[in-house]
């Protein structure tokens, strides 16, 4: 059987199948079997950071492999070592501190613990559109009806507020709060970026209520935006930072970055949490290479400056359905008049990967290393589709 009849017949339903296999990756490129030649604005699911096909990470994987490749987070390893001293030079947290995990979904589940933890309190506050993963304990952090409906019922004590609009959740903060999780910029929820005044008094509604504010990175990370970090454009200083997707260049990695006294109130949290293959050493090496490229690399700049050059072009396309243009580096929505799933259809068709956000906004997650020339394939190739 072929590839794609194989994948077909055994895999459960929950994906929608591409109708092509792919071969190999390079840069913002991908290719498929038949030679095909793919622009990928979707990132790899907003993973690809660095770019496909990246040696480097290949390089240190092989190496950490074939010299240990198993070590549980309790055993001290080099790998783990040098990855725990880069992060701490670069997050936005003072005196950070860190839990390894392998996904987004699983860093925010181990955010929301050590929420519940360090305060003793139970109530979570959410914002309205956000997205936090499939778990459990993000989901019920996570807005839209479709993903929670069919799983109700969810985690208790979760209760939502609308994303920049600071009267809403001054309202219903308090000090049941333990937590109010929030992204930078709303990714899955519509490419939806966040002001300085409203992160401002997000985090002094917190300070005032003894809450925590955990901040989810995990789409916009690792120079995504523009910076390393977009909590590093409005000058916040999260108590919990979760992190994962494009952390280990490709590899499942991710990450809970927590303020040294966090746990100050507790004698001790040993065996509070624990994952078996958290911080294993091909995961470590991974990402140590990825952050060394997008660090040599100047790739939050480039993200910055190539950014700035797509929203501009997007918006000189004179189209009825396209309603707005918005986004932070290169993560990037473009909300039309109506779904947007025939133009990501009509892209493919194409050769270009994109990805939806909710149902009408057509949202670009490029590795951060596509150049200008890139862009303006895809543009005109939008102007074909949308004029
Ligand atoms: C993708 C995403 C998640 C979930 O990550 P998984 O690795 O798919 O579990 C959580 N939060 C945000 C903001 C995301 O974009």
């Amino acid at each position: 059987m072929s590839i794609l009849s194989l994948e077909q017949e055994y895999s459960i339903g929950v994906y929608k199948k591409k109708n092509f296999a792919l071969t190999h990756g390079e840069g913002v490129w991908l290719f498929d079997e038949d030679g095909n030649k793919y622009l990928d604005l979707a990132g790899g699911h907003g993973i690809a950071n660095i770019g496909h096909g990246r040696k480097e990470v290949a390089d240190a994987v092989a190496k950490q492999l074939t010299e240990l490749p198993i070590g549980h987070a309790s055993y001290p390893i080099k790998a783990r070592a040098q990855l725990l001293e880069k992060l701490a030079e670069i997050v936005p947290v003072s005196n950070p501190q860190f839990f390894f995990c392998n996904s987004g979904a699983e860093a925010v589940e181990a955010a929301l613990k050590f929420a519940r933890l360090a305060t003793g309190r139970t109530q979570i506050l959410a914002a309205k559109r956000g997205f936090h993963g499939r778990t459990f304990g993000a989901l019920s952090a996570t807005w839209r009806p479709e993903f929670r409906k069919p799983f109700e019922p969810l985690v208790p004590d979760f209760d939502f507020f609308s994303f920049n609009k600071t009267e809403d959740l001054a309202e219903k903060i308090s000090e049941k709060t333990a937590a109010v999780i929030l992204e930078i910029a709303q990714g899955e929820g519509g490419v939806y970026v966040g002001e300085k005044q409203f992160f401002d008094e997000v985090q002094k509604l917190c300070e005032k209520n003894g809450a925590l504010l955990i901040i989810d990175e995990v789409q916009t990370g690792f120079g995504r935006t523009g910076k390393m970090f977009a909590c590093e454009h409005f000058n916040i200083k999260p108590d919990i930072l979760c992190l994962a997707k494009a952390m280990a260049g490709g590899y499942p990695m991710g990450a809970v970055v927590v303020r040294e006294d966090l746990f100050a109130s507790l004698d001790n949290i040993r065996g509070m949490h624990a994952s078996t293959f958290g911080g294993n050493p091909g995961a470590c090496a991974a990402a140590l290479a990825t952050i060394n490229i997008l660090e040599k690399e100047k790739l939050s700049e480039n993200a910055a400056k190539i950014g700035a050059y797509f929203i501009a072009e997007l918006n000189k396309i004179k189209s009825p359905k396209i309603q707005e243009v918005r986004g932070l580096g290169l993560m990037i929505g473009v909300e039309l008049t109506d779904k947007s799933d025939s133009v990501i259809e009509a892209l493919q068709n194409a050769k270009i990967f994109a990805l939806p956000a909710g149902k009408k906004v057509l949202r670009f997650l490029p590795p951060l290393v596509i150049t200008k020339n890139e862009v303006d394939l895809v543009v005109e190739e939008l102007k074909e589709i949308l004029i």
